[in-house]
């Protein structure tokens, strides 16, 4: 996944020791390169009180069901990102709500950007990255994929405890409602 080869010059990387720790620089230049996050975004989307997932189809951790998610492209709206992958994979309508949290696995690449989401009447179809897709009650959930979707859950529980309906805001809005509690 990293990048082998200088951005300024094309000469091949190496990994050497810039700016506090082991980075790859160009073996040519002296240009550092930079990793940049992955931004992804999920959605713990419900409707009457149950839990649409996805059973996924492709590694990392096939088989197992997560919460419909992905990637944020470049300049693209979080929120609408999140509407987007929910369709993609679910084949169903959401409203964004309130954000769960910023999620992060130990040494991961990857910010995940959790949101609550209210789906609508849409009957589920799986997406190209599915194997099955359908909503389960919250005491009935099946082994999930990720370290972080645990604390994901943990999050949108409190929320729908303290908040009761948890409200919605819009998909296609660029700011994201806070729940005060
Ligand atoms: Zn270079």
């Amino acid at each position: 996944m990293a990048a082998r080869f200088c951005v300024e010059c094309g000469a091949a990387l190496e990994e050497r020791e810039a700016f506090g720790r082991s980075r790859p620089v160009c073996s040519a230049c002296g240009h550092v390169h930079f990793e940049d996050p992955k931004v992804g975004v999920g959605v713990v989307a419900t409707r009457a009180g149950r839990i649409l997932l996805t059973r996924r189809n492709h590694e990392p951790r096939m088989g197992m069901w997560s919460f419909p998610a992905g990637f944020v492209d470049a300049y693209e709206n979080v929120v609408a990102a999140a509407a987007r992958e929910a369709l993609e994979e679910t084949g169903v309508h959401v409203r964004v709500g309130p954000l769960l949290g910023v999620f992060q696995e130990a040494g991961s690449r990857v910010v995940f950007i959790a949101f609550a989401a209210e789906a609508g009447a849409d009957v589920p179809v799986c997406g190209d990255e599915c194997l099955d897709v359908r909503y389960f009650a919250p005491d009935e959930l099946p082994p999930l994929a990720f370290d972080t979707d645990g604390a994901v859950l943990d999050a949108w529980r409190t929320l729908a405890g303290i908040g009761g309906a948890i409200a919605a805001g819009d998909a296609a809005g660029s700011s994201v409602e806070l729940e005060s509690g």
